[in-house]
């Protein structure tokens, strides 16, 4: 018997990443398309799966989205900036249009479904993912499940303290000192100034980079007790001196409190992704595996 395929979507605000793959993990192919309204974008998801015969499809999907199955608005994109996405029925629409078994989560816990069953975090049963880029987003596993509590985890709006003498804006609209508004990448990026887009060239910025994302991730370490923690997006993912700096830091704002020998070994504690950006398309392939197997 041909072995049964999966299909992927990994729904972000700027594209759609579109893939096919087996149970087990392989990416058989992949397609990326540009998110525009939801009425001009469906045909292009529709149209990639139509002819894949596919036996269900995964979805992780920026958001906020409606992700907890007693939520009447389930599948739902919520109250997003993107006016023409807000209350759409994107689970919905793909379920009818496809007519396969659809599971669907947040992007970030996506990712960080897909380093449990393939990568980095494979075999552990609480994990946290954060990626730090456009914004700072927040996968959270516990006991072996997604987290989705009311809505889902917004972890990246934690209130931090900001540094002696940081009066640099905040970029979350929201807050004024939340994690996402002082560390993820816009946010940087007004710290180095015009003339400089490369973070590893201001040790200062760097530093303070490091002790930001080290209060966030002490946070979650005291919140969530996680078994490990993956750090991935394009702040990180393009600065190698941010790792080792974060985890050193995380350790001093623990100062000592906790003592497990997760925090003992912090370079296998604090580690990057594991599956060269592919950690999205397989989560929502392992989203997909879980739909199936529920109707089955
Ligand atoms: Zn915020």
């Amino acid at each position: 018997m041909a072995e049964q395929l999966i299909g992927a979507i990994e729904a972000g605000g700027t594209k759609m990443v579109c893939a096919v793959g087996t149970a087990d993990g392989k990416v058989l192919d992949r397609a990326s398309y540009p998110t525009r309204t939801p009425e001009e974008t469906l045909p292009d998801l529709v149209g990639y799966f139509k002819d894949k015969d596919i036996v269900a499809l995964g979805l992780a999907a920026f958001g906020p989205v409606a992700v907890n199955p007693s939520d009447p608005r389930f599948g739902r994109i919520l109250n997003t900036p993107k006016i023409a996405w807000q209350n759409y029925d994107f689970m919905g629409e793909l379920k009818r249009a496809l007519n396969v078994p659809v599971g669907i989560d947040t992007d970030v816990n996506g990712a960080c479904l897909g380093e449990i069953t393939f990568g980095a975090a494979h075999g552990l049963t609480d994990v946290i993912y954060i990626t730090v880029g456009t914004g700072i987003g927040v996968g959270v596993c516990i006991g072996g499940q997604m987290l989705h509590g009311m809505l889902h985890p917004e972890a990246g709006h934690v209130a931090v303290q900001r540094a002696e003498g940081d009066t640099v804006p905040s970029t979350c609209h929201c807050h004024d000192s939340c994690f996402e508004g002082v560390a993820a990448g816009p946010a940087v990026q007004l710290r180095l100034g015009e003339d400089n887009n490369i973070l590893s060239n201001d040790p200062a910025v760097l530093e303070q980079e490091a002790d930001y994302l080290a209060q966030g991730l002490a946070t979650y370490v005291l919140c969530y007790s996680p078994q490990r923690i993956i750090l991935g997006g394009g702040v990180p993912d393009h600065t190698p001196e941010l790792m080792p700096l974060v985890r050193k830091k995380t350790l001093e704002k623990l100062n000592g409190y906790l003592s497990t020998p997760e925090l003992d070994n912090i370079d296998t504690y604090i580690v990057a992704p594991s599956l060269d950006g592919n950690q999205g398309v397989l989560g929502s392939i392992e989203l997909g595996r879980r739909a199936l197997e529920a109707a089955c």
